[in-house]
């Protein structure tokens, strides 16, 4: 139904289904938007404290991911040295009696060492 009613004025005006955001008439919508309250107000000291401290808290996530990632690169580095030793361990021929599990940890230490050459 494309008829609503407004919830400042009750009075009833046309809006689209989709359109539930509309809540105003255009009347009541045109005062709210010129209000005082609803102007742009330059923050508190407390939303720029607290904004400080979430700018502060990010940047020493920020410093923690880069450590991270260098541990994770040189863990990279170190795989791809040793995969080729770890895929001539596992050969199925090396085995026996796993040779199903041998063969899926072969494929999967190929794909990795593929992977790691594409970075
Ligand atoms: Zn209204």
């Amino acid at each position: 139904m494309p008829i609503s009613y407004c919830v400042e004025c009750n009075t009833s005006f046309w809006r689209e289904d989709a359109e539930n955001w509309k809540t105003r008439c255009f009347k009541c919508w045109k005062k709210k938007s010129n209000s005082p309250n609803n102007k742009l107000r330059p923050p508190n000291n407390n939303e720029v404290e607290r904004l400080q401290e979430d700018v502060r808290m990010l940047l020493d996530e920020r410093l923690a991911l880069i450590d991270e990632n260098a541990v994770l690169q040189e863990d990279l580095a170190n795989i791809f040295q040793y995969i080729s030793f770890l895929i001539f361990a596992c050969h199925p021929d090396r085995v026996p009696g796993r040779e199903g599990v041998a063969h899926e940890v072969m494929v999967w230490l190929n794909a990795k060492r593929e992977q790691i050459r594409g970075r």
